[in-house]
């Protein structure tokens, strides 16, 4: 087991846009490897997702699993998936205001607006194609996993900053109201 140094918001990597990964280089061992080592730090780190650059490899690579998370119990269940070279495609207006927060941005949680309903291309770490349609919080994670290949960070989406606070905050002041809201809009959507 591999557990990489996550970086942290202020490191360069994290804004600069991912490059596209090729069909000999993702065959690679360094690459296969790099994949093994996201599993590792982003389970290691309780995260629900790990882009590749927030291990300091800009290349467009992101791990997406929840599995009973205890930093998002509320989050639908996701089976470990390896996103290589993905392509989001919005399919309609529809959005929903996530709570979020970021291995990279220690200790810090907002909210941003998300779409409902997406399609996703992408291929997986043996190079076969996907094209899937993700809803709900499931539809956020992607999207919020995607931006980091893109040099994005969740503040960028923050709209009203007073939404901005620590866990501890979180958890004692605007968690349960959090839940109860955002437990509906899953039992709605399905995800
Ligand atoms: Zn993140």
């Amino acid at each position: 087991m591999t557990v990489r140094t996550i970086a942290t918001v202020g490191h360069p990597v994290l804004r600069q846009p991912t490059r596209v990964v090729s069909a000999e280089e993702l065959a690679s061992p360094e690459i296969q490897q790099l994949i093994d080592d996201l599993v590792d730090t982003m389970r290691d780190a309780n995260g629900a997702g790990i882009a590749a650059n927030q291990v300091h490899e800009s290349v467009r690579i992101t791990i997406i699993e929840v599995n009973h998370n205890p930093r998002y119990p509320y989050k639908p269940q996701i089976p470990l998936t390896v996103v290589v070279n993905p392509v989001i495609e919005m399919l309609d207006d529809e959005l929903v205001e996530i709570n979020e927060g970021c291995l990279s941005v220690p200790n810090l949680r907002g909210n941003v607006m998300r779409n409902v309903n997406i399609r996703v291309r992408y291929l997986d770490r043996h190079g076969v194609a996907h094209d899937e349609v993700k809803r709900g919080l499931t539809a956020g994670t992607f999207q919020h996993e995607c931006d980091h290949l893109d040099g994005k960070l969740f503040l960028d989406r923050v709209h009203d900053t007073t939404s901005l606070t620590t866990w501890e905050q979180f958890e004692r002041w605007h968690r349960a109201a959090f839940i109860e809201r955002i437990t509906a809009f899953v039992e709605r959507v399905g995800s």
